[in-house]
């Protein structure tokens, strides 16, 4: 039977080995689809800023076993795009090589750590066990000897996940020192290399992400960066210092490291490029989805590393490879009209419309979309083959999900 191997179980990866096995039952082909993936989770990563993380993930063989979906829990340590093989490690440290008809990469990204004296100190929210170690570390600050910065934490990065964990770390903060003394306040300081709020973000969402941070109470640096870490302080690139025994990482994400071993051509992330149909430039047999590829969205624009990219493109790549390997007609990507929508904590949050990111909703309005997004939208179904399938059509919309009733 023709294999399809699809490297990663994050977003991207799972839609793929949907949407894989969504056309072989659609035309009644015989089709084996294996996903390779270290965890035996979806780890919902756009969730890892909100509090007790480890609650943010989705049994993979919950989600894709019953639609058949062969999963093996390993690492892929290599790919041999001329012999189509790829290499793995399993958790007992056993090396494999697994042969491909098709291959998708979907390995996703992986925040680049700064090089700065105590980098090693750095907190960040970008994996599941970097996530559920702040959360740890948050929980027992009131356990450290009492100092000036010990309930202060540093954020580094004011775009879209530093904007989201400073915000909602107000409260989360806030709840532990008052656990610990009556009155005890959070103090949060957002620093940013760049003169501007959110500098990815553009003008639109500015105003309201700068309403949020004076009504919350965050305060920020701009043009500035970190320079060096120590367990109880932190110092800046003007020199300024701050008392803290929590500085948190954000900036800089770049597709995972699997990307460099594919013979394709990259983009300044490190993504592959990839034609109408999702497949690597020059390279037979392989496809990129989520955030390892750099598919042209709309016009003048490439997609955003960002979980509806991901899902969209895994669809649309399971389908043509799939197509690809049973004979049949693939479909050229088209991206979903591209919004954001950013938490900012007790705040509320904005939504935007467009590459211009127009703001259309602020506030309660847009926290209840936030909600949605985060608590509905985003997660695939379970334990339903045929509901999976319905949803990994590539024409299928995240307004067909039926919202449970409560
Ligand atoms: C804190 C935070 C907040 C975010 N907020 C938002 C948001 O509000 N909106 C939004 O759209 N996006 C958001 N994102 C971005 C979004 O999470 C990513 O764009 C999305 O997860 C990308 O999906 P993916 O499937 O490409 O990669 P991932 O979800 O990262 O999945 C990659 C998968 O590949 C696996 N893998 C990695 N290396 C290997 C290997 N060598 N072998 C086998 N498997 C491997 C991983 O274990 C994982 O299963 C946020 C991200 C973070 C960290």
């Amino acid at each position: 039977m023709p294999g399809i191997i699809v490297v990663g179980g994050g977003f991207a990866g799972v839609w793929s080995a949907a949407g894989a096995v969504r056309l072989a039952r659609e035309t009644r082909r015989e089709l084996s689809v294996t996903l390779i993936s270290p965890g035996d989770d979806l780890v919902i990563r756009p969730r890892l800023y909100q509090s007790a993380p480890e609650r943010m993930r989705v049994s993979l063989d919950r989600i894709l076993g019953p639609a058949g979906v062969r999963r093996i829990a390993a690492t892929v340590t290599g790919i041999d795009t001329t012999g189509q093989t790829v290499t793995t490690t399993d958790r007992n440290g056993l090396s494999a090589e697994l042969h491909y008809d098709r291959l998708i990469l979907a390995t996703g990204s992986e925040l680049v750590r700064p090089d700065v004296p105590g980098a090693d100190l750095l907190f960040d929210v970008d994996t599941l066990p970097a996530a559920t170690e702040l959360d740890i570390h948050l929980n027992r600050l009131p356990d450290l000897p009492p100092g000036a910065g010990r309930f202060t934490a540093v954020v580094v990065g004011a775009g879209f996940t530093g904007l989201e964990i400073a915000t909602e770390l107000m409260d989360r903060l806030g709840a532990v020192a008052a656990t610990h003394a009556p009155g005890a306040k959070a103090r949060v300081v957002l620093v940013e290399r760049a003169n501007t709020l959110g500098p990815e973000l553009g003008p639109g969402p500015r105003r309201e992400i700068t309403d949020a941070l004076a009504v919350l109470g965050v305060e920020y640096r701009l043009g500035v960066s970190v320079a060096a870490v120590e367990p109880d302080q932190v110092a800046l690139s003007d020199g300024t210092q701050f008392a803290t025994h929590t500085v948190i990482w954000t900036a800089g994400v770049r597709a995972n490291g699997l990307t460099a071993g594919i013979p394709g051509v990259r983009d300044r992330l490190g993504r592959l490029e990839v034609d109408a149909n999702l497949a690597v430039t020059d390279v037979p047999a392989v496809y990129a989805a989520g955030d390892t590829a750099a598919a042209a969205a709309d016009p003048g624009h490439r997609v955003m590393q960002c979980c509806q990219h991901a899902l969209q493109l895994g669809k649309f790549a399971g389908h043509n490879a799939a197509a690809d390997l049973l004979g049949l007609p693939a479909v050229p990507f088209s991206a979903t009209p591209y919004v954001t929508c950013l938490d900012l904590g007790s705040y509320g949050a904005v939504f935007t419309d467009g590459w211009d990111r127009r703001v259309v909703a602020t506030g309660a309005v847009a926290k209840e979309r936030k909600r949605k997004v985060n608590e509905l939208w985003i997660y695939p179904p379970t334990d339903d083959a045929d509901e999976l399938l319905r949803q990994a059509d590539y024409r299928f919309s995240v307004r067909q999900i039926r919202e449970p009733a409560v």
